[in-house]
């Protein structure tokens, strides 16, 4: 294990002491590094153009990390393998393609229905909607979502009953990045072709974590993303049958995917460089090759490592009675763990995680429909790769159980700064210092702050000060009055000359009081004019902001000057 980890140099250097995000991108061993500064320094120079010696070296590096991609994932011909900007780039060709043969009564396509599952990240859902509403009304076409249970568990025989012949594309994820479920493709694909349907999948949470055979799963189609396979951004690729890419019309047009160019007549390259217009990003592909070298040398580790940590982590997170994990049901997992913590805002987890240093993710995942589906805003989801270790499992539960224990505790935690009814009266002559002296500390929420010097008091604060926040009405959580941009719900309307607020975030409602509590006690032109984002400053809780809460807390700044 230990010797897995020391090949990411990302671990010895200043990072955050414990990375959890590894489904929304993975660290890059040494290996992958040194590939991609070879090619900055060794090997800058246009791919398929000219045939000086430097040149046709670029060249054949590049082709032959596809030699390498297709290796990792069985691909049956290196020609397969086509590059892209990644799973989402890849996903909008195909479905931009397969829609143009649809358009065309190609045999490939048959059917009027896409089936994809509710909990698809959005690049596998919107361009199938997309292709429906660009042949509409010409088409009459639809996507039909088949759901999980809801606790995120899925029923395949719904799949199974969901293909018919009216289906002509099951389009899935190999593993839900919002889950962890591994979906047994290989039957899925099955049932797809059964019906003459086509089964395209979605592979980019699977390369990096399970073995990827493309002619065994006998999909039509399949996907993935370098920067999740240990690669560098900016980078993917497709798989498809020859079918497919011989039928399918170019994504895009430009230089080198041409054969011949006139004014009167235009002939493509075959694939894949049809689907390849323009100069690509050389050292990104020669980077990916890296990588899926490095995968497919350390797959028995990777695996072995990642399950005995998915084991050990659901082991831990199980002995927490209000932690529910989504998709546990599933025989089939990666090292990828989705948590509803009943009681507390995920958001405020993540807060105090962050705190310690400890990265997560929360939020809807780019599975809104799921959510959706879930009722639910969202869940901490905390994905695992093999240089993890249990020790940092050991960390991040203690951690969190901290957190839980802070966002839940009843009685206040000794030294909380109470916001007092004498507090309330103080006055400006209070004022402790020269900026402090620019807030009006009449008011009682901004005053409890001044002279607090200590992080973890004024934090304290804030959480208290989320006691006073005016609460918006229900019927008011409209859409209308959502706030756009902040990571977790936030919603906000003037109600009769007052504004007023809701969100689950006791940080943000904190937030949120203390902005509320100046905007509303100002005439609406003074309100306009007022700096609230240099009042927060001046109250010295600016350090309590992280990039998406300010981004989430300027439209509310917007919002108030209006
Ligand atoms: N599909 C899945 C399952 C994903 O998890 C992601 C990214 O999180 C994507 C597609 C999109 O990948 P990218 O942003 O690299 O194109």
């Amino acid at each position: 294990m230990r010797d897995f980890r020391q090949q990411f140099p990302f671990f010895a250097s200043q990072a955050p002491s414990i990375y959890f995000d590894n489904a929304a991108t993975t660290q890059k061993p040494q290996c992958v590094i040194d590939a991609i500064e070879h090619a900055n320094i060794h090997q800058s120079a246009n791919v398929h153009r000219s045939s000086y010696q430097l040149a046709a070296s670029v060249t054949d590096a590049y082709e032959s990390a596809r030699d390498d991609v297709a290796q990792l994932i069985n691909a049956p011909n290196t020609k397969q393998v086509f590059w892209s900007k990644g799973a989402t780039e890849s996903l909008n060709l195909l479905a931009h393609g397969l829609g143009e043969l649809c358009r065309i009564e190609h045999a490939l396509w048959q059917g009027d229905e896409i089936i994809i599952l509710t909990s698809e990240h959005h690049a596998n859902i919107l361009p199938w909607q997309q292709l429906v509403s660009r042949l509409s009304p010409m088409k009459k076409l639809r996507v039909t979502p088949v759901s999980p249970d809801s606790k995120g568990n899925f029923d395949y025989t719904q799949l199974r009953d969901a293909i018919s012949e009216r289906t002509a594309i099951v389009a899935i994820a190999h593993v839900s990045n919002a889950l962890g479920c591994i979906h047994p493709i290989a039957q899925i694909t099955q049932w797809a072709h059964r019906h003459n349907a086509l089964c395209i999948v979605d592979g980019t949470q699977a390369v990096a974590h399970i073995q990827v055979d493309v002619q065994a799963l006998q999909c039509d189609a399949y996907v993935g993303s370098s920067h999740k396979m240990f690669g560098p951004t900016g980078v993917g690729f497709g798989y498809a049958t020859h079918a497919i890419l011989d039928a399918l019309p170019p994504y895009q047009v430009g230089g080198e995917m041409i054969e011949y160019v006139s004014f009167d007549e235009v002939r493509y390259q075959s694939y894949p460089l049809k689907f390849e217009a323009g100069t690509p990003n050389i050292s990104g592909v020669i980077g990916m090759g890296a990588a899926a070298r490095f995968i497919k040398q350390q797959q028995t580790t990777i695996q072995s490592i990642e399950d005995e940590l998915l084991e050990y982590l659901t082991q831990q997170l199980q002995s927490l009675p209000v932690i529910t994990i989504l998709g546990d049901n599933h025989n089939e997992r990666v090292s990828l763990c989705s948590l509803l913590i009943a009681g507390v805002s995920h958001y405020d987890i993540l807060r105090l995680l962050d705190d310690q240093h400890i990265a997560v993710r929360v939020g809807h995942h780019c599975a809104m429909p799921l959510m959706q589906h879930l009722h639910i805003d969202g869940t901490l989801r905390v994905s695992l790769c093999a240089y993890n270790t249990r020790a940092e499992i050991d960390v991040f539960m203690t951690s969190l159980h901290q957190a839980i224990m802070t966002l839940t505790a009843s009685s206040e935690p000794a030294g909380i700064n109470r916001i007092s009814p004498q507090s309330r009266l103080h006055s400006d002559s209070d004022s402790h210092s020269q900026s402090e002296s620019h807030v009006q500390t009449t008011l009682p929420l901004a005053q409890a702050f001044l002279g607090l010097t200590d992080y973890s008091a004024s934090f304290r604060q804030i959480m208290l000060s989320a006691k006073e926040c005016p609460i918006l009405q229900e019927t008011m959580r409209t859409p209308q009055y959502h706030v756009a941009g902040c990571e977790v719900d936030v919603w906000l309307a003037n109600q009769n000359g007052q504004f007023a607020a809701f969100t689950t975030s006791k940080i943000i409602k904190g937030l949120l009081a203390i902005l509320l509590e100046k905007a509303n006690q100002l005439p609406v032109e003074e309100r306009r004019q007022f700096d609230f984002a240099q009042y927060l400053a001046t109250l010295g809780i600016s350090h309590h902001l992280s990039q998406s809460r300010v981004d989430g807390l300027t439209v509310v700044i917007e919002q108030l000057s209006v």
